[in-house]
């Protein structure tokens, strides 16, 4: 019960990391709101929660769109009276050399990996500041710290998110929230699967490609990134502040060809 009686709210928890850190949460005690675009799937994980006995609520909401964000946010509000960790999961992915990107491609890996963050943080903050607590988990990911090929549009996003987070840390040190990045490596999760599907001819060829990357001999799964947001978000991690946590089987650290 390591999150006991916190109310937490996830983006895009209707699948892969969002979804397994979803259940993770309740299974420690936390109130979960489950946002997604997806408001189907969203209820999927929500169902799920509550057949174990968690507690979960499902809010639909499209993270680029400020209406729809403030309306989400005001909805937990009046239904648990607080946020206290907010973690800004939902994204989507993106391929190509930066020529090969098209302008729109370019907008919406934008406009939900970064613009997504900026719009959820910005309406939960003042209700954190009000209470002078809060933890804000960020998703950027191991792309924004190594130069991984046909990926410019991806990296480029999350290395803003890693800029944002600290910026953001900064600001709101005196109100006594934590702000911290999760840096994933390769997780299997559906996201991957799609993108192995439609990159590579063989896929399977792929997946050795990427652990040639990393020092494991696995590719991750979605509880290793959840055991991370767990951590962040629970107060055992009260002295990170501003911090990247890397959760990506020695892929920036080591070296393993
Ligand atoms: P996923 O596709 O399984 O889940 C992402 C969820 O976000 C989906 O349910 C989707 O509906 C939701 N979503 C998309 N656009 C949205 C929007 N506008 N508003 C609300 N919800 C929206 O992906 P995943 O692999 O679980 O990835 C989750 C996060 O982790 C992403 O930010 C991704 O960039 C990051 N990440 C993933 C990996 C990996 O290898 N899987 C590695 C590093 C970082």
């Amino acid at each position: 019960m390591r999150l006991l009686d916190k109310v937490t709210l996830i983006t895009g928890a209707a699948s892969g990391i969002g979804r397994s850190t979803a259940m993770r949460f309740a299974r420690e005690g936390a109130a979960v709101i489950v946002n997604d675009i997806d408001e189907m799937k969203g209820q999927e994980t929500v169902r799920e929660i509550k057949e174990s006995g968690g507690n979960a609520i499902g809010l639909q909401a499209d993270v680029t769109n400020p209406e729809s964000v403030k309306a989400m946010v005001e909805r937990a509000i009046k239904e648990f009276g607080r946020i206290d960790v907010l973690f800004n999961n939902a994204g989507i992915s993106g391929v190509g050399a930066l020529h090969e990107v098209e302008p729109d491609a370019w907008d919406r890996i934008m406009s939900i990996n970064v613009k997504g963050v900026y719009l959820s943080s910005k309406y939960v903050i003042p209700y954190m500041i009000e209470r002078r607590a809060g933890s804000i988990i960020n998703m950027s990911s191991c792309v924004a710290e190594i130069g991984l090929a046909r990926r410019a549009s991806y990296a480029a996003s999350k290395g803003a998110v890693l800029a944002l987070t600290k910026s953001m840390q900064v600001d709101y040190a005196e109100y006594n929230i934590r702000v911290n990045a999760l840096l994933p490596g390769t997780i299997l999760t559906p996201f991957v699967e799609s993108y192995l599907e439609n990159s590579y001819d063989d896929p399977a060829a792929a997946i050795e490609a990427i652990k040639l990357r990393q020092l494991s001999g696995a590719l991750g799964k979605p509880e290793d990134v959840a055991n991370a947001a767990l951590f962040l978000a629970s107060d055992e991690s009260k002295f990170m502040m501003g911090a990247p946590l890397y959760i990506d089987g020695g892929v920036v650290f080591g070296k393993n060809a």
